[in-house]
Formats: structure tokens, sequence, C-alpha cells
């Protein structure tokens, strides 16, 4: 970050002034040099010092369902001259019946693959683009593209490809309503030929691509494999792709709009009216979003991680709510509470594996490793005992695979018994407040026995921010709940 004084405004405005005027080839050029020298200046006022903040702000898909929730959006980013780079989803629901156009775009690909005939399916997909423009009043034909995309479908262009034209289209018509320069992430986000994302070519792509512009729109969810196909990210991936763009530009704050005002400390469909919390670090909210806590999509931390860019949650249908701060371990924003957030799932199996002296027994743990590994079975938890080992697994994983995997442990490590029990819950009880409080741990199990629930299995990481307890799943709410109160109300 560098300063601005009254020294340097004349030529900074000038040249800030030109860039705004511009619409020429010089525009790119000038673009570039704006975005070296002043990126992150905008008031240019005599005698004082400016800092310009530079926010990637991204949407998600019930914030820009309709041309309403357009008109909001646009106010928002139009009423911080910082917000200078978004990140549009594909349009959601705009009621609960409703479909999102990621899903119909899926279903059109089905389709497509069972020889049914898209034309008057394709044409709601069709009427949802065409409604948004018409009630904007944008002068904007999209048909073209429309007919380019349902052809392109119809030619086997993939899956990923029918999806990622949802967050495309979107893009293109808020990229016209905004005014913003439009940017295909087919030409910034790369893949490997084994489809992991490549994070450092995306990274300086698009480094080098936003350089050029002011102010760009840049769709979710997409990028481009090494053979020029289209491939997506998991489901919720335009938050990793506002978190891709945040730290090629450097940004000051990802802001990311949704339609909550932020994560509440328990799922409010069991807990009611649980606490907004108003900052969390990116290794609570790790903690927490592995348990099940969703607003952001889990992987779209590691962008803005490293270079401690903060997450600001924000709610596009209540503007002025602060919103949850997701900020670096080290930003110093201590906490008065002991715990941040809980969350649970369920959904588990524990493989518990008995041997006599087993503890003494080299190479155990990796010979029972070894059979998840060759079942490609990944493991969550590993309570140990002396003569005992037990695996959490999700139960889901071990579908069709469980006599296999009994056996094999059973032949592997020659055990004396092996079990799997299933309906395990798992529980974590997260917050970086832990590491001070004495006593934390006391007072979960406190509450458990107290509501009369049986404790199955405990783990505390060594970094203690989290407490995770394993219980039947048929005492789960009640859990939460008895959790809760004692560290909340
Ligand atoms: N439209 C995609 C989905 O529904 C991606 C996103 O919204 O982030 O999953």
């Amino acid at each position: 970050m560098c300063f601005i004084t009254h020294k340097n405004v004349p030529c900074v405005s000038f040249l800030y002034e030109k860039i705004s005027k511009s619409k020429n080839v010089v525009d790119k050029r000038l673009n570039f040099i704006y975005n070296i020298i002043v990126k992150k200046f905008v008031n240019l006022q005599k005698g004082r010092t400016f800092i310009m903040k530079v926010k990637v702000v991204k949407f998600g898909g019930s914030s820009l369902a309709d041309a309403e929730h357009f008109r909001q959006v646009a106010s928002i980013v139009k009423a911080d001259p910082a917000r200078r780079y978004v990140v549009p989803s594909a349009p959601g629901k705009r009621n609960k019946e409703d479909t999102k156009v990621t899903d119909m775009l899926y279903t059109c690909y089905d389709m497509i693959k069972n020889g049914e005939n898209i034309d008057e399916y394709f044409e709601k997909i069709c009427d949802r683009y065409n409604g948004i423009i018409a009630e904007l009043g944008l002068d904007f034909n999209i048909s073209g593209e429309l007919e380019y995309v349902k052809n392109a479908m119809c030619h086997a262009s993939g899956r990923d490809y029918a999806a990622s034209r949802g967050e495309y289209l979107n893009g293109l018509i808020l990229s016209k309503y905004l005014k913003y320069d439009f940017i295909d992430a087919e030409n910034v986000i790369y893949f490997r030929d084994n489809g992991t994302f490549d994070e450092e070519k995306t990274n300086e792509a698009m480094r080098e691509e936003l350089m050029q512009h002011k102010n760009a729109v840049i769709p979710g969810f997409y990028g481009v494999m090494p053979n020029g196909t289209i491939k997506t990210f998991s489901r919720g991936g335009s938050d990793i792709t506002g978190s891709i763009v945040a730290r090629a530009v450097e940004a000051d704050l990802y802001e990311n709009w949704t339609d909550v005002s932020g994560f509440l400390m328990a799922d409010p469909r069991i807990i009611d009216d649980p606490c907004p919390i108003s900052t969390i670090t990116y290794h609570e909210l790790r903690e927490l979003s592995y348990m099940g806590a969703t607003v952001l999509h889990e992987d779209a931390i590691f962008p803005v991680r490293y270079a401690k860019i903060p997450i600001n949650i924000k709610n596009t249908n209540a503007p002025e709510d602060a919103g949850t701060m997701i900020v670096a371990e080290t930003q110093g924003y201590d906490t008065e509470k002991v715990i941040t957030g809980i969350a649970g799932k369920k959904g588990f199996s524990v493989i518990t594996i008995e041997k006599d002296m087993m503890n003494s027994e080299i190479g155990f743990g990796r010979k029972v490793l070894e059979v998840l590994e060759d079942n490609a079975i990944s493991f969550e938890h590993l309570p140990s005992g002396i003569d005992n080992m037990s695996i959490v697994v999700a139960t889901d994983a071990l579908a069709g695979r469980r006599d296999k995997v009994l056996s094999s442990m059973n032949r592997s490590v020659r055990a004396d018994r092996v079990t799997i029990e299933d309906h395990l819950a798992l529980i974590a009880v997260v917050g970086r407040g832990m590491v001070k409080a004495k006593g934390t741990a006391a007072r979960v199990f406190d509450a458990l026995a107290s509501a009369d629930i049986n404790i199955r299995m405990i783990d505390q990481g060594s970094s203690e921010i989290s407490i995770i307890v394993g219980i039947e799943e048929k005492d789960f709410n009640a859990a939460l709940d008895a959790i809760y109160k004692e560290f909340v109300k």
C-alpha cells in the first residue's frame, strides 16, 4: 500500500480524469499505468493523504436471481468506488419452488445425454435471462449467445461447459448493466491435466489481465483445462473465483455478498435465534465449515489465506448489517468469547480394531491406514487406546466396501476383532478463545452429562481451537442445545 499526498495530487488526478473519460485504445495502457501507480487511491483532495482501497465483490445466485436484485447489486457496487472487480454467480432461486439456472443447465445436459429434445426446457433458461434484461431496460441482445450455448451443448461440449454458462451469461448482463469490462474466466483461470486448480499460473494471468481494467466483471465458478475445455469448481465455486481475483489484485477486502448477514454461532434450524459471529479466523472457519456450517465454499479461504486478505460476508438484502469478518490468525482480532461457534454432522461410522499389544507393534497404524487407502476411503479422526484403534469415517464412504474393509483389516493386521458401528454424529466446539480459557473441555462434557448424553469419542487438536465429540445421532439436537446454552445463553 502506498500513499498520495497533496504534492502529487495534480498529476494523479489528471491521470485519473483521463482514464475515467477515455474510451479509446489508449484506455488499456492508461489503465495499466493507473493500476501500477494509483491502484489504491481514489479521492484526491488538496492537502490530505488518501488511501484508495480495492475491494473484490462476489454476489451469490440469490443476489442475482432477478432484475430487482440486479438493481440492488448495482447500487451496492456503485456506492463504493473501491468495489472495482465483481464476480457473479448464475441466477439463483427467486422463491422456494424456483430452480437455480445452474440446475436447469445440468438438467439440459442430462436430457441431451438421454437423447431428449431440450428446445422447450432451454427456452425457460432463455426466459430467465431475457426477463432480467427486459426488466432492467438494458439495450443488450443476448439471443446470439444463448443460441451459441444451446448449440454447443447439443454438440457434446461437456457437463462442466453446460453448468458454467449460467455464470458466463449472467456476467455478460451484469457487465453491461454496471458498464464494467467483461473478463471471461476461461482466459484467466487454469486447471491442470489432472483436473486440479493451477493457482500460480492463474494468479499470474489473472493479475496481468486485471491490471488492464479499472473495473471488471469476472464470472465465477469455471476456468479452462489445458486442452481448452471448460472445467468448473465444485458447487458453490464462485466463492473460490472471488477469492482468486482478490488475491490477484491484492485486494484490501474480499466482500462475499449473499442472502444472510454472515455466520451464526450455531445452526438456526436447531438452535433458536443463535447469535451472529462478528469475527472468525480462517482456521476456525475451516473447522466449522468442515462440520457443515455452510455460507462460504470451504476452499474459498485458500487463495486469500497467504495474502491475509480479510473476507467480509455481507447480506445483499441488508447491506447495512456488518456481517461476518473472516480474518487471518495474526490480525489481532482478539475475542472475549471462549467459543466462536458450534457445528456438527451426522452420518459417521467407527471402525474399531482390537488387538492385544497393539501399541508395541511397529507399523500397525500404517497397515491399518493402507487398507483405507487401498479402498479409497479417507478418515476423519483416529482416536486410539492401548490395545485398540478406532477410525472415524463417513458412512457413505463405506458403501459397497464394508466386507472388503473388514476382511482386509483382519488379514493385514491380524486383529483380534474388527467391528463397524454406524450412526455416529460429530460436534465441533470451535473457538480461538479456548487457548486462554481453562476448563473448556470440562464444561463441554458437563453440559453433555447434564443432558444425559453419552460421549462416544473425544478429540482435541493440539492447536486447541476445537474440541470434537462423537455422540449417538439420536442425541444430536439435544447435544448442540446443551453446549450452546452452556457457553452462550
Ligand atoms: N452456480 C454454481 C452453483 O450453483 C456456482 C455458484 O453459485 O457459486 O453451484
